[in-house]
């Protein structure tokens, strides 16, 4: 029941201290860092970062790092000097190299005493409800065991990352799907400065920023490194995207020395963006807002109250009647007795899965369907009661410096 341990409660992050209060963090790493600049897998940053890491499980953190580096590792393994400019080229030499960036992570933090796993994942795989709902269970049941995933793109079958983003992106979309409290972007600059450092002598290292701010990309335009491909301005938009989950991001130096165990220590390096939204409200608003609904299912009073008073998840007992055609992972709405929309959610079983099992004890789930994903019909933290989601479209909107519309205003 992966979803149901490492999904447990947590109190989010303050915005004064996020890493050193966070208990969920992903640490991205960029292709300059990993590869040495293009010159090989460094072995020595990365047993670094998985001794730091180690560090941090011990007080008890989880963690997660996305890697890049495989275009630049494959490179070097195919003898290629020059990167490629045709895509196919660029995928081939990250098949190649990934090889050796798993090979090279497995080793490095076995030292340190962590199991690592290998997680491939693309844009869509976490834009797609059901494959969301997988990766985010497979995830959670890897740090519930004590894993440390090592996640990269998969290049092989998107370009995203090749393209634009030295998987900046895929660091905020990970952060969100598993409710991270930090995202913490080591790369070869210090963090954001106020001007290219390289270019202006007068450029200023921003401490902490706001998330979002609009006046942060035109800081950030021009600043990039010649291997990897996200530069500063894909740091930005990842802190900004962060955000929109209520995940705080730091980006800083990944040669500064125990950078890791510093910022969980407290300590500022590099440049903290704040989000403004919590975590959990964020997520239910984006739930609230990005759900198609395909279905209903309809709950007896008593799971009704254990919903909304009692803050459960809907288990299948519950369930009196199920109605339209969804498949596991899609939105539907959450009915009481009358038939009034009390809350909704991701539905971890099909309609025809659900039709099989409800009014069932989830103990039987295995024995009715032959499998069990789950036993909760849709997870607490993929659920959001109506009453909720107007709280916090409320508090986005006090937050926003705007007052409540007042009533009798369309
Ligand atoms: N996912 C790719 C990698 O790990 C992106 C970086 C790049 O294009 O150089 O290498």
């Amino acid at each position: 029941m992966p979803e149901k341990r490492g999904a447990r409660r947590r109190a989010a992050a303050s915005a004064e201290a996020p890493v050193r209060e966070a208990r969920r963090v992903v640490v991205k790493v960029g292709s300059s860092l990993v590869t040495n600049d293009g010159r090989g897998l460094d072995a020595d940053a990365i047993s670094q970062w998985g001794r730091q890491l180690a560090e941090l499980r011990a007080l008890g953190r989880e963690v997660l790092m996305v890697s890049s580096g495989a275009v630049a590792e494959g490179m070097k393994r195919l003898g290629w000097t020059r990167r490629p400019h045709a895509m196919d080229e660029l995928q081939a030499a990250a098949a190649v190299g990934q090889m050796g960036l798993a090979q090279v992570y497995e080793s490095a933090f076995r030292a340190h005493g962590l199991q690592t796993a290998q997680v491939l994942l693309t844009h869509e795989d976490l834009a797609d409800r059901k494959r969301y709902l997988n990766a985010r269970s497979t995830l959670l049941a890897l740090l519930a065991l004590g894993v440390v995933p090592i996640i990269n793109e998969n290049d092989t079958v998107v370009t995203d990352e090749i393209k634009f983003g030295d998987n900046d992106t895929l660091g905020a979309l990970v952060a969100n799907l598993i409710d991270a409290d930090a995202l913490i972007i080591l790369t070869d600059q210090a963090g954001l400065f106020t001007a290219d450092p390289r270019r202006d002598p007068d450029a200023r290292l921003l401490e902490r920023v706001v998330a979002g701010d609009p006046a942060l990309e035109a800081m950030a335009g021009g600043v990039g490194s010649s291997i990897g491909r996200g530069g500063m301005i894909t740091k930005v938009l990842a802190a900004r995207r962060a955000a929109s989950g209520g995940v705080h991001t730091v980006v800083a130096s990944g040669r500064e020395r125990d950078v890791l165990v510093r910022l969980a220590a407290g300590e500022a390096i590099g440049t903290l963006f704040v989000a403004q939204t919590p975590r959990l409200a964020a997520r239910k608003t984006w739930l609230a807002d990005h759900l198609q609904l395909r279905g209903a299912v309809r709950l007896d009073a008593g799971a009704a109250r254990a919903l909304v008073a009692g803050g459960r998840s809907l288990l299948p007992i519950g369930v009196t009647a199920v109605s339209g055609d969804f498949s596991r992972g899609e939105a539907v709405a959450i009915c009481d007795p009358e038939g009034t929309e009390i809350a909704r959610g991701l539905i971890n079983y099909s309609s025809a899965e659900t039709r099989l099992i409800m009014r069932r004890p989830s103990s039987e789930i295995e024995a009715i369907l032959g499998f069990m994903e789950h036993p909760e019909l849709i997870h607490r933290d993929n659920l959001v009661l109506r009453q909720q989601d107007q709280i916090a479209a409320k508090a986005d909107l006090a937050r926003s410096g705007r007052s409540s519309p007042r009533s009798g205003r369309p």
